[in-house]
């Protein structure tokens, strides 16, 4: 069996060995991208250097990136614990061409890789191409031998890629795994494509335009190559799972937790022990790149991260701190790979006990008020914002651990009564304290913005002398 440590030095060697320059994985916090809450993909370090602003000794790397999604443009958090495939943290294995190669090679190194590395069954994958993309769909009909039905056009951003509203961009190819018919799902571009039977597993973005401004592009002087795979994909279908979480090393941190919590990780309680397990990753790697949970931007995504994995150890029966405790498992799977973790184990490890010991104070009495307020309530009810708001400003549930709690029970809250219980709250702060405006520097900066906007005004929380989120 190929454990996620092989997957990974599997990729790395080939791509070395077909003259790519081995690089490390750049940090979780971008360096001089304030516009970027965290590094959501393998290109990040590497923004400049496709620009042309930037200049590197080789023209080919290759990466293993860490990863987290869980704010800004990509926010994966909504869906842990509840898909089979997405992480907060995750690992993107990627190749880089800087002008160098483009769609021909990067297709024939990633079909090589794929089927005799790997030894994927060529039967059971499938590829998306941008739909107006003629050059890739023939190419991979060359290199793979796909009859046109396994060489899916998507006219979608799904298959645009784009750096942000200006900036490379191109289209994209992404390679997909059948997981076979036991696994509900369709085709992507089909219907039912949010199903977990075609798995997508690889990117290959072509970036062969310049996006000057809106509705202005150029073709780039040297067009590029970046791509990204899933570790976590890539181990569960070379391990023949149908979840990222039954994989190795997901195996072992569930074990870890069904040690220290005492909980099988069996019927409901599955989802609570891949929330902790996935949440402690992303907890403690976040912390080891200089992260410290607090009340705003990359802080306080953290300890929205970290306070749901409490909520869901408190769900199995856990009435003491626990996840600090899963640390030297963590540490002893992925501490080779990524030795900062080592380094910051001690850190880590006070940090996750402190922020447990302080939420479990006030995580008891909001569970109790939230039970007490949602009482009687049935499916597709709401929770006011008053008692939403409260929750927040007293017992430090941040707004997403509430809607997560009431998920199962398919209750919402009721966003706009939660705005004005802020703004009333905030409009009372004013008129009692004109304030330094200090602050407001770092709000434009790090202001949390989340899909929607919903909850965008969570940016604005203050740190009280208890420590309690307000
Ligand atoms: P999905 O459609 O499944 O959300 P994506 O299209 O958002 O994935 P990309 O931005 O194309 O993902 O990222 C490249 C690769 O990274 C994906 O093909 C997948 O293997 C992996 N990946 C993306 N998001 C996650 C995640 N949240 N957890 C684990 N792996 C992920
Ligand atoms: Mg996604
Ligand atoms: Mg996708
Ligand atoms: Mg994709």
């Amino acid at each position: 069996m190929s454990g996620v440590n092989d997957i990974r030095s599997t990729f790395l060697d080939y791509f070395a060995a077909n003259g790519h320059e081995p690089v490390a994985s750049s940090p979780l916090v971008p360096r001089n991208d304030p516009t970027l809450m965290f590094t959501n993909a393998g290109m990040v370090q590497f923004k400049n250097v496709f620009t042309g602003l930037e200049k590197r000794p080789y023209s080919r790397a290759t990466t293993a990136q860490k990863v987290v999604r869980a704010g800004g443009k990509h926010n994966d958090l909504d869906n842990v614990g509840y898909t089979a495939r997405h992480h907060t943290f995750f690992e993107m294995l990627g190749n880089f061409s800087f002008g160098d190669y483009f769609k021909e090679e990067a297709i024939g190194l990633a079909w090589k890789l794929v089927t005799e590395e790997f030894g994927l069954d060529k039967s059971r994958l499938l590829v998306t191409v941008y739909a107006e993309d003629d050059v890739a769909a023939k190419l991979w009909k060359q290199i793979a031998g796909f009859p046109d039905e396994r060489i899916i056009r998507i006219p979608t951003s799904d298959n645009f890629w784009q750096m942000g509203d200006t900036g490379p961009c191109g289209p994209c190819s992404e390679i997909f795994y059948d997981q076979g018919e036991e696994v509900w799902g369709g085709p992507p571009g089909s219907a039912e494509e949010d199903g977990d039977r075609f798995l997508e597993f690889w990117n290959l973005v072509f970036m062969q335009f310049e996006q000057q401004a809106p509705g202005q592009r150029i073709d780039l002087p040297r067009p590029s190559i970046d791509t990204g795979l899933g570790l976590e994909r890539m181990a569960a279908i070379l391990q023949g799972v149908h979840s990222n979480y039954e994989i190795d090393l997901f195996r072992t941190l569930i074990a870890a937790i069904e040690d220290v919590i005492g909980s099988k990780a069996e019927g409901d309680a599955r989802a609570s022990h891949r929330v902790i397990a996935d949440h402690l990753r992303a907890s403690a790697f976040l912390i080891a790149d200089g992260v410290l949970p607090s009340n705003e931007g990359r802080g306080y995504v953290l300890r929205r991260i970290m306070r749901r994995a409490m909520r869901h150890a408190k769900l199995l029966g856990a009435k003491e701190p626990v996840i600090y405790r899963l640390l030297p498992t963590l540490v002893s799977e992925m501490g080779r790979a990524y030795p900062e973790l080592v380094r910051a184990e001690a850190l880590t490890t006070e940090t996750i006990k402190l922020e447990e010991k302080r939420f479990l104070a006030t995580l008891d009495r909001g569970l109790a008020l939230l039970g007490q307020a949602t009482d009687g309530l049935s499916s597709g009810a709401m929770l006011d914002g008053e008692t939403a708001f409260r929750l927040y400003d007293t017992y430090g549930f941040p707004l997403d651990l509430t809607q997560d709690a009431l998920r199962q029970r398919e209750i919402s809250v009721d966003l706009a009564g939660f705005q004005s219980a802020m703004e009333r709250q905030k409009a009372e702060a004013r008129a009692n304290w004109a304030g330094s405006g200090e602050k407001a520097d770092e709000r434009v900066w790090f202001e949390i913005r989340e899909r929607e906007g919903a909850t965008e005004f969570l940016g604005y929380a203050t740190e009280t002398a208890e420590g309690q989120v307000r």
